[in-house]
């Protein structure tokens, strides 16, 4: 099963988009806008900040297993 590694993720307070690469061992849980600096943290409900930004969830999730 191919994993989606690369994500468009997309800073909710000024809109901008940045392609990152998604570790597939982990979840992101906090990650900084590189055009605002602000810090984003997961939604509500949201193992990582790919969840809930992003244009992809995280390699765990798309291999069905827990995120920690
Ligand atoms: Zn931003």
């Amino acid at each position: 099963m191919a994993i989606v590694t690369k994500a468009m993720i997309t800073c909710p307070e000024c809109g901008h988009g940045t392609a990152e690469t998604m570790p597939t061992d982990a979840c992101l849980f906090f990650y900084t806008c590189p055009n605002c600096s602000s810090q984003l943290r997961p939604l509500p409900g949201d193992c990582c900040v790919f969840c809930s930004y992003a244009d992809q969830v995280c390699p765990p999730k798309q291999t069905g297993q827990p995120c920690s």
